[in-house]
């Protein structure tokens, strides 16, 4: 089941799935349970983990699991149906999954906010988490480069506030509820915010329509930088409080290493999730053989400061010597164990997560 089709076919239920990320066109569910998805509404409602109730699973020995329960308690033994929640693909073939649903909310509110830096957006997202409590739904960020990049080169895209900042965020509250004063939640947190001199600039989204608008701002940040050309990915998550220090830090080891590369962090400012994308430096066509070198520094930093270089796209192939490198060689064994535990002869997925032993 592709992740748009379950929306739509809940919709008329008046139920939801809250997993919403750029890829839900083609994103299926075994996907997402394979890499335990979190996207832009993890920080309210949990990964892919906490949204899976039960799985029927296909073992590699060919052994059928029904674990299709439907209850959000059930510890009767090990959480069989977390480990293969970001598994993926190593220990065995999702087929079936019951996933766990919600009330579609009854009113949205949604605000995009211009702000001068980083340490603003991070003080502002706890105000507001604060003062909207359960009802904060949304809470993303991109930077003037992302959208400047989306603006140069994504179609029909228009930025319609007057003020430019360094920081942007997108705000989204819902309530099952019609009589929560969403509106003046988010108008009194604005005001707040540009008294303290934290937001510059803000606009409250006056439909739905209007909040797509909002929303596609955020969503075209991984498309404008593609379409610029050559570009190193990075998916880093760090302690929320920590986004600005992370940021700021990682700027000083990427100019150290390529001086003048463009830095164009964006994502969910709610769970500390970065995509940590650079650009080559204006002028230059690719990283100058550097790319190994900006990775390796970037995890390094956000290992230090208590977060993880792979934060919700997993580590398949690509990433498994830096796992190697920055997690304790216990975790690595723990993992490595597992796989030969449940897959002793590596037929699934071999060389991903962990290595094939020799
Ligand atoms: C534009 C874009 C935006 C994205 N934004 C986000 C985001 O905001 N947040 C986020 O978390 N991720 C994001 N992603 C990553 C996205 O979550 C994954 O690419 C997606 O979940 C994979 O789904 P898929 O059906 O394409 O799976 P595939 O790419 O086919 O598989 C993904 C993994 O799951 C395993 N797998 C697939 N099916 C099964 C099964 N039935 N049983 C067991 N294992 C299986 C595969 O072996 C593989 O390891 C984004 C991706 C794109 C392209």
């Amino acid at each position: 089941v592709v992740l748009a089709a379950l929306h739509e076919a809940l919709e008329p239920h008046g139920l939801m799935f809250p997993m919403h990320l750029g890829a839900e066109g083609s994103a299926r569910i075994g996907g997402l349970i394979g890499t335990n998805a979190g996207g832009s509404l993890a920080f309210r409602y949990g990964m892919m983990q906490d949204l899976v109730l039960g799985l029927e699973l296909v073992t590699p020995d060919g052994v059928v699991w029904d674990g299709l329960r439907a209850v959000q308690k059930d510890n009767a033994g090990y959480q069989l149906r977390k480990l293969f929640c970001g598994a993926e693909g190593t220990l065995g073939i999702v087929t079936r999954a019951g996933l766990r649903l919600y009330p579609t909310p009854k009113q949205q509110a949604g605000a995009l906010l211009v702000l001068p830096d980083f340490a603003a957006a991070v003080s502002f997202g706890a105000f507001l988490r604060g003062e909207a409590g359960e009802f904060l739904t949304g809470l993303e960020f991109f930077c003037d480069l992302g959208l400047e990049l989306a603006l140069k080169h994504v179609p029909d895209l228009t930025y319609q506030l007057e003020t430019r900042g360094d920081v942007y965020l997108l705000v989204e509250l819902a309530s099952g509820s019609p009589r929560v004063p969403l509106d003046g939640i988010l108008n009194s947190a604005l005001e707040w915010g540009m008294e303290q001199g934290l937001v510059l600039d803000g606009a409250l989204a006056t439909s739905g329509a209007h909040r797509a608008q909002f929303w596609r701002l955020r969503e075209e940040q991984p498309e404008g930088q593609r379409l610029e050309g050559e570009q190193l990915k990075h998916d880093i998550s760090v302690p929320p409080g920590a986004i600005a220090r992370f940021i700021e830090a990682g700027a000083r080891v990427c100019q150290d290493i390529l001086p003048g590369v463009r830095i164009n962090p964006f994502g969910h400012l709610g769970d500390g999730n970065i995509h940590y994308n650079l650009s080559p430096p204006e002028g230059r066509a690719d990283f100058d053989g550097k790319a190994g070198r900006l990775a390796e520094a970037l995890s390094a930093l956000a290992t230090e400061m208590g977060g993880s270089f792979a934060a919700e796209h997993g580590l398949g192939r690509a990433k498994i010597a830096m796992a190697d490198r920055n997690r304790d060689a216990v975790e690595r064994d723990l993992m490595a164990r597992l796989k030969g535990a449940l897959d002793p002869k590596g037929t699934m997925n071999p060389g991903v997560l962990v290595r094939p032993p020799l």
